[in-house]
């Protein structure tokens, strides 16, 4: 981190602010240059208040050099984290596909979906019991209940199941999930992230409607630094000006999530664009930007869905999708695939036409 001082600050000043910045574990050293004055912070800087130290009479800036998230940092980890769910792996070069309904409505409906998508080539299924909804007025889903028909739909089918916490008082609910969901709205719910930092499940978290790609990252080091290395991350669409679209699909954030940090990203572009017919041209551009999977909506019967039936794909419509995204890996043009292998694809569809 380095600060820039106001020219003319007070020495005094100055004198208090190094004093307190040593009280904070780092060691300023002064850099008078001809034009302006800068104070270099060596140590670790994550635990220092940049806004506080902006509000300060003798300071003109800070820069922060490094980022405040040490655990989720590839800078640290240069490798991929694989998150490994039985048989199932997110990250490390691998496409996962993650499908079912937005809410579980009965054991049947469940357990359907999950033969139907199973079918197609899901690798796990998704379905929420208990449902973050604008309205209070709305289906909120069947909870408790909920989770047991997703758990028979586990047994029957053998797909391992995500599906969402909103209150860490529910946690003993979630003994057989394989991957607790923290929805868009509870990204930076600090005292669930930190609860769920101390369990040991995978944790896929969402990006929020008005959260920047730091802020995310910030929420997921809540977890890692609980000591729980198993985070996969979503990107789910934004709030923007657009109306057209339910959000608007941040496909950038895939390749900036990439750079910056070696969990596994993936997308989900049933509640980014809000419409089911424009979610299988989301999904491989998902799949192309590099992403390490997805998670679809897939209802069985879309215009009598409890819940966002309007973005639902149906069965039929997945497994077409599917098959597309897996040709499309397979052929290993997407930025994930190894390099050589990618070099070759990308030679062999020079060759076409
Ligand atoms: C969901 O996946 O069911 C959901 C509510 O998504 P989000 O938190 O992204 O709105
Ligand atoms: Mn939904």
């Amino acid at each position: 981190m380095i600060l820039l001082l106001k020219p003319n600050a007070d020495s005094r000043q100055v004198d208090s602010v190094k004093a307190w910045l040593r009280g904070q574990g780092v060691e300023p050293r002064e850099v008078i240059g001809s034009e302006a004055t800068i104070i270099g912070l060596i140590g670790d800087t994550s635990r220092i208040d940049v806004e506080l130290l902006q509000s300060l009479d003798v300071i003109e800036s800070v820069k922060r050099i490094q980022e405040p998230y040490k655990s989720a940092n590839r800078k640290f980890h240069p490798d991929d984290t694989i998150v490994t769910i039985g048989e199932v792996k997110v990250g490390g070069g691998g496409f996962t596909i993650i499908a079912g309904p937005c809410s579980v409505e009965s054991e049947a409906q469940v357990t359907d979906i999950a033969w139907r998508v199973k079918s197609g080539g899901a690798d796990m299924l998704r379905g929420g019991a208990f449902k973050p909804r604008t309205s209070p007025y709305a289906f909120q889903g069947l909870r408790e209940t909920g989770i047991d028909y997703l758990l028979h739909a586990k047994a029957e089918t053998g797909l391992p199941v995500v599906t969402e916490i909103m209150d860490i008082n529910h946690l003993d609910l979630y003994e057989h999930v394989d991957v607790i969901q923290v929805g868009a709205r509870n990204m930076q719910n600090f005292e669930l992230l930190k609860e769920l930092g101390a369990t040991r499940k995978p944790i896929l978290l969402k990006r929020g409607l008005a959260n920047t790609v730091d802020e995310l990252l910030m929420s997921a080091e809540y977890v890692l630094a609980g000591g729980n290395a198993q985070v996969i991350l979503c990107e789910r669409g934004i709030r923007t000006f657009e109306t057209q679209t339910r959000n608007t699909l941040d496909l950038s954030a895939v390749p900036v999530l990439r750079e910056k940090t070696h969990l596994p990203v993936i997308v989900d572009p049933s509640h980014a664009v809000g419409v089911a017919r424009w979610v299988p041209a989301l999904s491989m551009a998902a799949a192309a930007v590099g992403a390490d999977g997805l998670i679809v909506e897939v209802h069985n019967d879309p215009p009598h869905a409890l819940c966002d039936g309007a973005q639902s794909l149906t069965p039929e419509v997945f497994c077409a999708l599917a098959d597309r995204l897996r040709q499309m890996h397979a052929l290993g043009a997407a930025p994930t695939a190894h390099p050589r292998r990618r070099e070759g694809a990308l030679r062999a569809l020079a060759t076409l036409n």
